[in-house]
């Protein structure tokens, strides 16, 4: 730390994204990407922006957010659009809450929520989860907080129905309910069609996972007309072109192949029964994922031990030290070839463990 340092920050830890190791080629199951690129037209139209790359992007992303008004089915005032959802929670979080307005989220979740609080000053309490790690929503209902919920949730994969969020919504009307659907497309259910019934609902989603867009930092926020402009507001007051347009010209394009990423998710969908059987049947417990992800552990090796063994191996996962989830590992899902060498592995570490 610089003797320049702010005081403010003084005491932030940052959040730390999965590794990305260069010493080798790993079959990377650690950050719950795609597995597969984007479609050519996508490629296409973000290549064609590059040679207008002198030019600063649309400050109102016009294209992008009439488009996201059609395939989700709201208005176009009621959609904002960002450098991944990360950056629209982080606007959510400085817009709605303060030192008097203090947030809640379960304590097995996202890890970039705390991360948020502290760099915006915003105090935060933790719910903790059920023993099986579902979400307690009764806890939430009618709290009087601000709330943030993952759902369907990370590392856990275990999702609520849309009529628990919205008991939370419909309870808790002067307060903003966050819901970060970054995996709803492998299974969840979407919140979008309830923010024409509620003011105080909040809903992003990103373009990083069911998408294949990563790489290009694309996140949505859909919420009443008053809160998406406290949002802009931010928005302009930061970053006005915090959407590039290569980014932009991808994210239209990607709207136009719903049908191929639709395919995909299923895929991923089919994957992930195939990989969970599997470790079930190696002896593993794994959570009820509706994302593009398992939870998985076993009393035949501890998570981090099995961690290390399949890096050793050319094949990350994420394991997150420490509490309650410290033997489990979150395992992406791959395609079905690159989960077939993940489970040979697992197995082979399991054998080699016995003796
Ligand atoms: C991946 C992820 C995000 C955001 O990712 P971006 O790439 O910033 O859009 C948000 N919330 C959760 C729970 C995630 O796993």
């Amino acid at each position: 730390m610089s003797k320049f340092f702010s005081d403010k920050y003084a005491a932030l830890t940052p959040y730390v994204p999965g590794e990305q190791p260069k010493d080798a080629q790993y079959i990377k199951l650690n950050t719950n990407e795609s597995p597969f690129a984007p479609p050519l037209s996508v490629v296409q139209a973000a290549t064609a922006e590059a040679g207008k790359l002198q030019l600063y992007s649309d400050p109102e992303c016009t294209p992008l957010i009439e488009h996201a008004a059609k395939t989700w089915q709201v208005k176009k005032t009621q959609v904002i659009a960002t450098n991944g959802s990360d950056e629209v929670l982080n606007f959510a979080f400085m817009a709605f809450c303060d030192k008097n307005h203090p947030i809640v989220f379960p304590d097995i979740t996202y890890g970039f929520y705390s991360v948020f609080a502290q760099l915006n000053g915003i105090p935060y309490e933790t719910i903790p989860s059920k023993e099986d790690f579902s979400v307690d929503y009764r806890q939430y209902v009618g709290i009087g907080k601000n709330i943030v919920i993952a759902n369907p949730n990370a590392p856990t994969g275990l999702a609520l129905s849309r009529a628990q969020i919205e008991e939370i919504v419909r309870s808790n009307p002067d307060n903003v309910v966050i819901v970060d659907e970054a995996y709803v497309d492998f299974g969840g259910e979407s919140c979008v069609p309830l923010i024409d019934k509620y003011d105080n609902l909040l809903v992003t989603q990103t373009f990083s996972k069911s998408r294949s867009l990563a790489g290009g930092r694309l996140g949505v926020g859909f919420g009443c007309e008053s809160l998406i402009a406290d949002l802009n507001t931010l928005r302009f007051s930061t970053n006005p072109y915090n959407v590039n347009r290569m980014t932009m010209a991808a994210g239209c394009a990607a709207l136009c192949e719903e049908e191929y990423f639709r395919e995909k998710c299923a895929d991923i969908m089919r994957t992930r029964a195939y990989t969970t059987r599997a470790l079930k049947e190696l002896g593993f417990e794994v959570l009820d994922s509706k994302t593009n992800f398992v939870f998985a552990q076993t009393d035949k090796i501890t998570g981090e031990e099995l961690y290390k063994q399949l890096k050793a191996r050319g094949v990350l996962v994420r394991h997150f030290k420490g509490g309650r989830i410290e033997n489990f590992n979150r395992i992406t899902i791959g395609t079905k070839e690159q989960m077939d060498v993940f489970l040979q592995k697992v197995k082979e570490i399991l054998e080699e463990n016995e003796v």
